[in-house]
């Protein structure tokens, strides 16, 4: 990130420095009288019934106290994705911050310790201190975490006890006071909107981010959000941390509050003991919640230590305690009364609501408040902050073994390094593979020339190498091997059903991406150099005696189609394999030069010379007009990641929703429109409730105006416009909506299996592509993986009409499975996963798998710009 970390300015310190320097120990009764409680700041205690402290209140706040005292530094990171400020707030003495940078260097040195000798580190474990982040409300609903830090930080700065002066002396507390300010402010606006009505405490009808809501915490392997980005910076490569605690809520009626260490299953390849402290930290918390007398404290239930790769799950193989709390939620700030008889077990680990040795004191049931989620929450946060300042040592020497020690089982283990070879279906987005390793903090080579690995493959040189010898072992093993998760005991109920994972199968970035990465079993001798920063890709651009020919197969060949037609420049495509020619190649006249240097500067895409008329069959190339569906009920997800995935390639849409969709003459406007992933019944209305799972409360019913469903009308104005000659794209579950709603002959082979006949929660599977068909142009026949979420796959019903109905995917034959998890898959092979079919003048398009999934799938991005750019 090219963001520099812009520390507040701090004022009247020079006293307090003076006396530290001369050796006094700081003076906390006087620093106690000049700083501002958050009861006076805010005017009302946080967390008390129906008050939400609104995000810009809460940044004053902390540069109050930055002014207030000589113990925190409050950085700004940048803005979000709406331009609010992410603040870093660092607690720690003043002698620490005073020396913040070199502190700072110690504890990444100690997080990466290759050529230091065990002399150096002891130095080191001596001047360092722990590391300790903690974030807050990364769901912006759950407010919890947002409300009770500035109380914490004022606790640190003002307390003055022996406590308070061991955590700040041994201790630099990293604390991020929201991660998601955007949806901070949307969460705070809406209950204020809401406060005094009937629908006091409602969910927030759209999303709490402006692309993606509850899955920003999904983003952390890929960082496709600037708020993702900062976090990574923070936790992955400015400081590795050696703990990481994030402050959730979860449903109300369980426990209340769930603090670490995770259930089973855990993910194999991290370092034993960063199982064990997240087990340390956890009970201190825990024995602190029962000392402090709260009650319904759980631990090592409910959340499986085999997760997402969302921040708090991905951590541990950053050789970071990567951990959450979860508490009960109230109605935002508005408490929720819940009778005894409500309370229930049947979480995993939590069998039944009754005292157990992980649960020893029931929470009894009644009025339940913000105020007591604040509380739980402060003490967990509190918690994990004394302990790490008792074990200061413990907890430093401790990083430096998990980091030596994954290094030398990447060293010792198979494979041993992983290639990325310069030659790519898609290099590009293998370029964007490598910026996102980068990000994470991993190292990644690259070679300068031409090299023969040990097994006799020969890798052109700008291959990239990244050698497991390093501390981050497992996580490269997780993004860029295959993964299969575990089915076992842990992973079966009693009558061997599957029990779905917490959120997918498997995070293998590479094929997600798309990209070849090869295993190695023995490290490449030779010295690669490092890469140092993101690998740029600027496009070469090669003229030719009438123009310009880009590739294809090249996901950011779409970016610039679309910019040169956005600016007038008109691009044709092949349509006939030939000549040099595959089917989906661009091309451009001569006659825009500037257009196009500038273009291929933007989107990195190489413009080779075209020395003749191109005699190959090719068409014009038109941008769309696309209407993306979006509706309310809390938003949806994958229609927020669309429109992100779009804006990221310059491919412009509108914001389609009930009310114009239900006046029909939809192709007045639109040539293209796209239902993203959801149910039959979400689109229509006929549902508008989102089942909220096991244990949590239904959402509460909101103003009419954001109740949404496209109705009988949308349904019949949708049919007439594809009738007209419209495309509907459908994506996901939506395929349900058009098969029947339109009466396609079209069938869900999987609709009517058991979970123990089919299963496939979130994995990469084995196709092949019909890459003549325009909907698969720039795709290979086979060797890119579908992502696969218990999708719906189809089957065609004869009919006298079946050439209306072409399989643009299929699932091959056998063998399916590439990483994550799948059962019964003779129910998939064969099945078509992607179908073009005519109705009237237009064509529905349904995409069972999912094909752009969180903007993670580059792999198949292409299905879909292909309806969009043709
Ligand atoms: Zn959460």
């Amino acid at each position: 990130m090219k963001e520099k970390i812009k520390f507040a300015r701090m004022v009247s310190v020079l006293l307090t420095l003076a006396l530290l320097g001369a050796g006094f120990i700081a003076h906390p009764a006087e620093a106690q009288s000049q700083i501002t409680s958050p009861e006076k700041f805010f005017g009302f205690q946080l967390g008390s019934d129906r008050h939400i402290a609104r995000w810009d209140k809460i940044v004053e706040y902390y540069k109050l106290l930055a002014k207030e005292s000589d113990k925190i530094k409050v950085a700004d990171m940048g803005p979000t994705t709406m331009g609010n400020p992410f603040l870093l707030v660092i607690i720690s003495s003043p002698t620490n911050l005073a020396k913040l940078e070199r502190l700072r260097e110690i504890n990444v040195k100690i997080g990466d310790p290759r050529g230091l000798s065990e002399q150096d580190v002891k130095k080191m474990v001596g001047e360092g201190r722990a590391v300790i982040c903690q974030s807050m409300s990364l769901h912006a609903t759950e407010i919890g975490g947002i409300q009770m830090a500035p109380e914490l930080a004022f606790d640190l700065l003002a307390r003055g006890d022996e406590e308070t002066q061991r955590i700040l002396d041994n201790v630099i507390f990293l604390l991020v006071p929201s991660f998601n300010p955007d949806g901070a402010i949307m969460v705070a606006d809406w209950y204020q909107k809401t406060l005094g009505t009937e629908y006091e405490g409602s969910g927030l009808p759209w999303l709490y981010h402006k692309y993606v809501g509850h899955d920003n915490n999904r983003d952390a392997f890929q960082t496709n959000m600037i708020e993702s980005q900062y976090m990574a910076k923070i936790l992955f490569t400015d400081w590795i941390p050696q703990a990481y605690l994030d402050h959730h809520h979860m449903g109300s009626y369980g426990a209340r509050i769930y603090v670490p260490p995770y259930a089973e299953p855990i993910r194999p390849l991290a370092d034993p003991l960063v199982w064990r402290e997240m087990s340390w930290y956890g009970a201190h918390i825990a024995y602190k919640e029962e000392e402090a007398g709260l009650s319904g404290i759980i631990n090592m239930s409910q959340y499986s230590g085999w997760g997402h790769f969302g921040f708090h799950w991905i951590t541990p193989f950053h050789n970071i305690a990567g951990m959450l709390t979860e508490s009960a939620s109230a109605k935002l700030a508005t408490p929720l009364y819940i009778d005894p008889s409500q309370l229930q077990g049947g979480a995993r680990g939590l069998p039944t609501y009754a005292e157990q040795t992980n649960f020893p004191a029931p929470w009894p049931g009644g009025w339940w408040r913000l105020r007591d989620i604040v509380e739980r929450q402060k003490v967990s946060a509190w918690a994990l902050l004394d302990l790490a300042a008792r074990n200061k040592e413990t907890v430093l020497w401790n990083a430096y073994l998990k980091a030596k020690r994954q290094t030398e089982r990447g060293a010792q283990g198979k494979p041993a390094a992983y290639v990325i070879p310069a030659v790519q279906h898609d290099p590009l987005t293998a370029v964007k593979l490598v910026n996102k390793l980068l990000v994470q903090g991993i190292e990644v080579k690259q070679a300068p020339k031409g090299f023969t690995a040990a097994d006799g493959m020969t890798y052109p040189s700008g291959s990239y190498f990244i050698p497991l010898a390093q501390p981050k072992m497992g996580l490269i093993r997780y993004l860029l091997g295959r993964t299969f998760y575990p089915d076992n005991d842990w992973t079966r109920a009693k009558d061997g059903s599957p029990m779905r994972p917490y959120d997918m199968a498997t995070d293998t970035m590479f094929e997600f991406m798309g990209v070849r990465v090869d295993p190695l079993n023995n490290v490449v001798k030779g010295d690669f150099p490092k890469l140092a920063a993101p690998v740029p890709a600027v496009g070469k651009v090669t003229r030719g005696a009438v123009g310009y020919m880009f590739d294809g197969r090249l996901n950011d060949s779409f970016k610039a189609a679309s910019l040169l037609i956005g600016k007038g420049v008109p691009v044709r495509r092949i349509d006939k394999p030939g000549d040099g020619f595959r089917p989906g190649d661009f091309y451009v006249a001569t006659g825009q030069e500037a257009v196009i240097a500038e273009v291929a500067r933007q989107t990195g895409v190489d413009f080779a010379a075209l020395e003749s008329e191109v005699k190959q069959a090719n068409h014009d190339v038109k941008r769309l007009r696309v209407g993306m569906y979006q509706r309310y009920s809390g938003g949806n997800m994958d229609e927020g990641w669309t429109r992100f995935l779009l804006e990221q390639f310059s491919l412009p849409y509108t914001t389609l929703m009930d009310a114009e969709i239900k006046k029909g003459v939809l192709n007045a406007k639109y040539d293209v429109i796209i239902l993203p992933d959801d149910s039959t019944a979400m689109i229509t209305g006929e549902r508008s409730v989102v089942s909220g799972g096991e244990r949590s409360r239904p959402m509460s019913p909101v103003p009419p105006e954001y109740r949404s469903g496209i109705g009988n009308e949308g349904v019949e104005a949708l049919k007439a416009f594809v009738q007209k000659g419209g495309t509907l794209v459908t994506l996901g579950q939506a395929t349900g909506f058009a098969i029947e709603r339109f009466g396609l002959p079209i069938r869900n082979a999987l609709a009517n299996l058991s979970s123990k006949q089919f299963w496939c929660p979130g994995s990469t599977l084995k196709v092949k592509f019909e890459n003549s068909h325009p909907l698969a142009y720039g795709m290979p026949v086979d060797g890119l993986a579908v992502f696969m979420g218990n999708s719906p796959a189809f089957e065609i019903t004869p009919t006298d009409y079946n050439e209306r109905y072409e399989t643009i995917v299929t699932y091959a034959d056998r063998d399916l499975l590439q990483s994550g998890w799948l059962i019964g898959e003779e129910n998939l092979a064969k099945k078509a996963g992607m179908i073009a079919a005519k109705y009237g003048e237009g064509t529905v398009v349904l995409v069972g798998f999912r094909t752009q999934h969180r903007a993670q799938t580059h792999a198949t991005f292409k299905l879909l710009f292909n309806a969009l750019i043709r």
